[in-house]
């Protein structure tokens, strides 16, 4: 069956019939942010919007600020000004196996039953760990910590992830806390790309990325890692903005056994 994107509309609907906002409130900001005649308009209007509607909760223009302020193609407008600038703040040095990002990479094709690697790198020697697993959930991590990197080579002092709901939930924070691992996000940026004047998609963007950062050197340069975690390659720290995540769009998976499974 061919699942649509709600409408819009849906929103109102559900209000009408349950009473009640809570679920619907990020439905009606990002359609007064995005849908609305032509669109992405700035908080306040967002915020406006909702209300010429007749909808109101308490944390409106809250919310209207933060989804606002994390919506992927604004934060990919403007050029690069010094408001943007990163705080640069150099990593202390690392003994080897002190530190591992871990990462999925994924969906891939199905192969054997298989859609995503996890990996595991170890930010001094760049030994990569990885597995194959059928779901980027918390369930895998948790596994693949415990039986490929605690036991093998031994407990690390630190962990980086992206902010993922896979690497951050009770039951991943209770195993680092119980080894005593402290477990850093990796913090993701936007590149400023000056250089290119053609871009082949409709939205003239020359922020690229999200990134997430590996190592900032003392001269300024921010060594950011690749999409395939493994590789690094260095830019100017003047050329990069922090990346707001999406406004709870990063919900915990959650997978559905079969009646018969369950
Ligand atoms: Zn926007």
């Amino acid at each position: 069956m061919l699942v649509e994107v709600t409408p819009w509309y849906a929103h109102i609907a559900n209000y009408l019939v349950i009473g009640e906002v809570r679920k619907e409130q990020q439905g009606f900001l990002s359609h007064c942010h995005e849908n609305a005649c032509g669109g992405h308009f700035a908080s306040q209007k967002t915020a406006m919007r909702v209300l010429q509607l007749g909808f109101c909760w308490p944390s409106l223009f809250k919310d209207a600020h933060t989804m606002c302020k994390s919506c992927d193609r604004c934060q990919r407008l403007g050029k690069l000004t010094c408001r943007n600038m990163m705080p640069l703040n150099p990593i202390l040095i690392v003994d080897i196996f002190y530190v591992r990002g871990i990462d999925f990479m994924g969906p891939f094709p199905m192969s054997f039953g298989y859609y995503y690697i996890l990996v595991g790198v170890d930010y001094v020697s760049k030994w990569v760990e990885a597995v194959p697993c059928k779901y980027n959930d918390h369930r895998v991590v948790l596994k693949f910590l415990k039986e490929n990197i605690f036991s093998r080579f031994g407990v690390p002092k630190a962990i980086i992830s992206d902010g993922g709901t896979h690497f951050c939930n009770k039951p991943f924070e209770t195993l680092l806390a119980k080894y005593g691992v402290k477990h850093k996000k990796g913090h993701r940026v936007l590149l400023y790309d000056s250089k290119l004047h053609i871009f082949p998609s409709k939205l003239k963007s020359r922020w690229k990325g999200p990134f997430t950062i590996h190592q900032v050197h003392s001269n300024g340069v921010v060594e950011l890692l690749n999409s395939n975690i493994t590789q690094s390659f260095k830019v100017n720290g003047h050329r990069l903005k922090p990346f707001m995540e999406p406004f709870s769009r990063d919900k915990e998976e959650f997978i559905l056994l079969n009646p018969h499974q369950a």
